[in-house]
């Protein structure tokens, strides 16, 4: 209990295989709301950005840089933090009670009274084999499934009846098994199962860096040991191995295998965080920038010939400004709207006001002519971040239009650190989340090692600013095109590491 009087809980959430998308909703509700999140090393990074951003992250997963936190102490953290009354989710890979340890920390939270509640995770043993293409039962091919552990102590499998596995005629998934890869075969077919059952591993399932390896329970080690795989993966042996080669699905997608981190703001990032799933990615948010609507009040609106918007970001915050000042839109009398491009015009439309100009190149030069072009009586009134790009104003004033600037919000750095390093591309709605992002980058990391896909072109200058020595812009500006230039230039950069 805290010292008004409130207790803790503490919420035991699966966090599935590796992919954010497989968390629960439950799992996020409770994730949102939580005050200490106590997490693990195979909790996909992808999640992070869910974290609320003032909540305290214990990471048990590593200590010192590689030895996991003992689960005494692990448990030691909870009890602590829900004594002093906060809400924690104790957030572990998979789901928690399959070889999660679960059960142990509820015992250690029962000791002391403290309420908890479990929400089940999706599990490496199903999902992982389902994202390489596996199901674990088949009509015809196998009807049961069977998940065992092979954690070794001290170099040893654990004791295990190999002779009731080899009679089972199921799918055997072993968790925590490469490491004893040739052992667990050899003993299966010593057992009595054929050595050309089929056997799998499949490595970082459900994330860009999934790998399968298929063979035989004679020809698998061998390939394990080849191809280097690591842990986290899973061993599938069985019949159902075969369907991969036709069920496999992730390869098909144009993205598949590409990990990209989008910079945009929280509450602008979900449209094009879902297109690139859609199209295969593997996406890691990180809102290195957040908008913050300025303090009013609104100039007056009221005579002027043109009211120009230059994000949907402005057109937000002037909305939110209107509302707070007790002011109404049809300030707006008969002046005419314009929007830099057609996200900004779509946020307009959304608050019912058409829009009557949007320029062909969305970017302040070319909105400049165009109002220029278009000029009528009374000035025109931007409505602008407090440091946005200079061209709009700077080609208003060299053609002599008459104009007013007033800053309705700012972009400032998020709190929250860069989920991962490992990335193979960055995608940049604006100069803004681009330098966000170099100011995030360690020094001395390898600027040119990901793709920066940029937006237009003056994205594209503050990304060779940076450093981003790998820049693409895409060909206009648009969530779509964005989306086409990335799959464009990763999938070339894939096919050349092929090659190599
Ligand atoms: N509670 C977890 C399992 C924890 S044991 C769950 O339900 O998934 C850890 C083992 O899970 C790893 O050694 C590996 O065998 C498996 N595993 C977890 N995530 C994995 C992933 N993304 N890809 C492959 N194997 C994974």
């Amino acid at each position: 209990m805290d010292q008004r009087g409130r207790t803790g809980k503490v919420w035991l959430v699966g966090a599935g295989p590796g992919d954010a998308g497989l968390l629960t909703l439950r799992g996020r509700e409770v994730l949102e709301r939580a005050e200490v999140v106590v997490f693990d090393r195979l909790v996909g990074s992808g999640l992070f950005s869910l974290f609320p951003e003032r909540a305290e992250r214990v990471d048990v997963g590593k200590r010192g840089g590689c030895h996991p936190v003992p689960q005494e102490e692990i448990e030691a953290i909870l009890v602590d933090r829900a004594l002093a009354g906060r809400r924690v989710v104790r957030l572990k890979g998979g789901d928690s009670f399959l070889f999660g340890r679960g059960g142990e920390e509820i015992e250690a939270l029962l000791e002391h009274d403290i309420p908890f509640e479990v929400v089940p995770g999706v599990t490496s043993a199903l999902a992982v084999p389902a994202c390489a293409g596996i199901p674990v039962t088949h009509r015809g091919l196998s009807s049961s499934v069977h998940v065992i552990t092979a954690h070794t102590r001290a170099g040893e499998l654990p004791p295990l009846d190999f002779e009731a596995m080899a009679r089972l005629k199921g799918t055997l998934v072993f968790l925590m098994g490469v490491g004893a890869a040739g052992e667990i075969c050899s003993r299966l077919v010593k057992a009595g199962m054929p050595g050309a059952t089929p056997a799998a591993a499949v490595e970082r399932g459900t994330t860009a860096r999934q790998r399968l390896l298929a063979g035989t329970l004679e020809s698998l080690p061998e390939r394990i040991r080849a191809s280097g795989i690591r842990p986290p993966a899973v061993l599938v042996v069985g019949e159902t191995v075969t369907l991969a080669d036709r069920l496999g699905w992730r390869d098909r997608l144009p993205l598949s295998g590409v990990r990209v981190l989008v910079t945009r703001p929280r509450e602008r990032s979900g449209r094009l965080a879902r297109m690139l799933r859609d199209a295969g990615a593997e996406v890691l948010e990180f809102p290195c920038i957040c908008t913050e609507t300025l303090p009013g009040p609104l100039p007056r609106i009221g005579g002027a010939g043109w009211i120009v918007f230059t994000s949907a970001a402005g057109v937000e915050s002037f909305f939110a400004l209107l509302a707070e000042e007790g002011r109404d839109v049809r300030e707006i009398g008969d002046a005419r709207v314009a929007a830099v491009g057609p996200a900004t015009r779509d946020a307009l439309r959304a608050r019912g006001l058409r829009v009557d100009y949007v320029p062909e190149v969305c970017d302040g030069a070319h909105l400049a002519d165009g109002l220029a072009d278009r000029a009528r009586g009374g000035d025109v009134l931007l409505l602008r971040a407090e440091t946005g790009a200079p061209g709009l104003s700077e080609g208003l004033k060299a053609r002599g239009v008459p104009f007013r600037e007033h800053s309705v919000y700012r972009t400032r750095c998020a709190a929250a650190g860069l989920p991962s390093l490992d990335f193979d591309a960055a995608v940049f709605t604006s100069a803004s989340t681009v330098r966000g992002l170099a100011d995030c980058l360690p020094d001395g990391w390898d600027r040119g090692g990901f793709r920066a896909v940029c937006i237009g072109e003056m994205t594209a200058r503050a990304a060779a600013e940076a450093g981003f020595s790998n820049v693409t812009t895409a060909a206009a500006a648009t969530l779509e095109a964005l989306i086409e230039a990335t799959i464009r230039t990763t999938v070339k950069t894939r096919n050349e590491g092929e090659d190599l």
